[in-house]
């Protein structure tokens, strides 16, 4: 079976993730996997990646963040636009173990093969965005309505 999303170079930024089929809105794309964290614990390691314009954290819930760091899943390479062709769904688990949450992305439009798959980040770092800040994590999604930045208004 062929596979549905393939990881190569993207024109936005670094490495991104591409349609090889037909994909239609609703569908499963991609599971978010990574090491679990609490937000605390994440937002204290991951200061010192805040210089890279990159991050592999992700929201699980309003208490933990999977961190994709040294995981091999495909949905660590989404890059972010201001028309994203996908979203985040949560899966809450059955108990009260918010741990066991996960992170699905899902297609909300049609998607060609060759498309890049792509979310709304909405980011807010624990600094300031300043300047430098707004340059780090300048957005190049090449929408009509790119805002320019993947940092949501604090
Ligand atoms: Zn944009």
């Amino acid at each position: 079976m062929q596979k549905r999303i393939l990881v190569r170079n993207s024109p936005i930024h670094g490495k991104g993730v591409f349609a090889q089929v037909d994909i239609s809105p609703g569908q499963r794309v991609a599971q978010y996997r990574g090491v679990v964290k609490s937000s605390e614990d994440a937002e204290a390691d991951d200061l010192h990646g805040i210089d890279s314009g990159h991050t592999f954290l992700f929201s699980l819930n309003d208490q933990f963040l999977l961190d994709a760091t040294r995981s091999r899943c495909a949905a660590k390479w989404f890059n972010h636009s201001c028309q994203p062709n996908c979203e985040s769904v949560l899966y809450e688990h059955d108990s009260d173990d918010r741990s066991l949450d996960r992170i699905m992305f899902h297609a909300i439009r049609p998607i060609a093969p060759g498309d890049e798959l792509t979310l709304s980040y909405g980011i807010c770092l624990p600094v300031r965005h300043t300047k430098r800040m707004q340059a780090l994590w300048a957005c190049r999604c090449g929408a009509d309505t790119c805002s320019g930045t993947m940092l949501a208004p604090r």
